[in-house]
């Protein structure tokens, strides 16, 4: 049993959702191959060998790998599998960047993707959430290659380090010409990234505008050195851009500490944050949903609370 992880990186080193990704593969059973496709991505390649857990990295280097396009990157892997029999697993992480290649490697090698796998009972029983994680289903595949995309936070990722994969080249696939990055407008970051953060604190409509939000959290989220992020009523609102937003339909996150300010806790936030380790909620409204996931909560004025907290850190 050999399982094909599509490596997430940029070019120099893989991005930490891939980690999680190879820690989830290990629960399969088998050997463990990172394919690292992209232009100029030894670097990148060689951080894959480093990781824990990796029996082999494949490497394709080619200009038309350069912007990571989901299309030629699923002609590269269909190739690949069909070629070499010995693949019983592609895995993905299920960010944007895996949600994008995956369909289409599963579709070409006609099987149904699982997605958002949160744990592996066997090497083809999974469980996944559904309706907004308040159900979880545990889902068997027949498929002779199984294609999941695994939902990070659910397994720990392995170590950066100790590993040493033999790194193979492989054959670039065809260019299929089919899409072309036009640009790329890249927000740099002073804080930790969303999915990446050990601390995340998270501003909803209760921070009343933009101004607000940045005054009140920006504070808070130096002095613990935590991400910002926002609930989907505040970004909708232009307080956050929408980066920011946690939730069914933004990130996932369960970092060790999530503090909610003034974010009522609709099931479809909820479905973005409630793994994380220890959630704190500040909000004026005793009944606020939000509580009812809290570690710590406290009824309180959040531009009284917040500004409090901030000095007493
Ligand atoms: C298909 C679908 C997908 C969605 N996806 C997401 C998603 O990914 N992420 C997401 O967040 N939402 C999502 N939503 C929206 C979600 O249903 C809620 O509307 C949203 O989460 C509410 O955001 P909020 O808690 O900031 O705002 P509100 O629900 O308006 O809550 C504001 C809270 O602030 C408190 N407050 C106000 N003033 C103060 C004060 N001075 N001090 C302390 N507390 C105060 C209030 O008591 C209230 O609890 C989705 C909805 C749908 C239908």
């Amino acid at each position: 049993m050999t399982i094909l992880i599509i490596a997430e990186h940029d070019g120099a080193a893989l991005k930490a959702a891939t980690l999680n990704t190879v820690a989830a593969a290990q629960r399969l059973g088998g050997d463990v191959h990172v394919l690292v496709a992209g232009h100029d991505c030894g670097a990148a390649a060689k951080t894959a060998a480093a990781a824990s857990g990796v029996a082999k990295v494949l490497h394709a280097d080619a200009a038309h790998y350069g912007d990571q396009g989901a299309e030629n990157l699923a002609a590269l892997v269909e190739g690949f599998i069909q070629a070499d029999a010995g693949y019983t697993h592609v895995l993905a992480p299920a960010t944007p960047f895996g949600r994008n290649v995956l369909p289409r490697v599963a579709a070409l090698l006609d099987s149904s993707q699982i997605s958002d796998v949160i744990a592996i009972e066997s090497p083809d029983t999974f469980r996944r959430p559904f309706y907004a994680g308040n159900a979880i289903a545990l889902v068997q595949s027949k498929d002779k290659v199984k294609v999941l995309s695994v939902r990070t936070t659910a397994f720990d990722a392995v170590a950066a380090s100790g590993g040493s994969a033999a790194v193979q080249s492989l054959p670039a696939g065809p260019d299929l010409g089919l899409t072309e990055l036009v640009g790329r407008e890249v927000v740099k970051l002073e804080r930790p990234e969303l999915t990446a953060a050990s601390i995340i604190v998270s501003g909803g409509r209760g921070l009343g505008a933009a101004d607000k939000f940045h005054a009140v959290l920006e504070p808070l989220a130096d002095k613990l050195g935590a991400a910002l992020g926002a609930s989907r009523a505040a970004v909708d609102a232009g307080y956050a851009p929408n980066d920011y937003q946690v939730g069914q339909t933004g990130k996932i996150v369960a970092p060790q500490l999530y503090v909610a300010v003034g974010i009522s806790g609709a099931i479809q936030h909820l479905a973005g944050m409630k793994d994380s380790k220890v959630i704190v909620a500040i909000n004026k409204d005793a009944e606020a949903p939000i509580f009812q996931v809290a570690d710590y909560g406290l009824v309180a004025d959040l531009f009284v609370a917040v500004p409090e907290l901030t000095a007493a850190i």
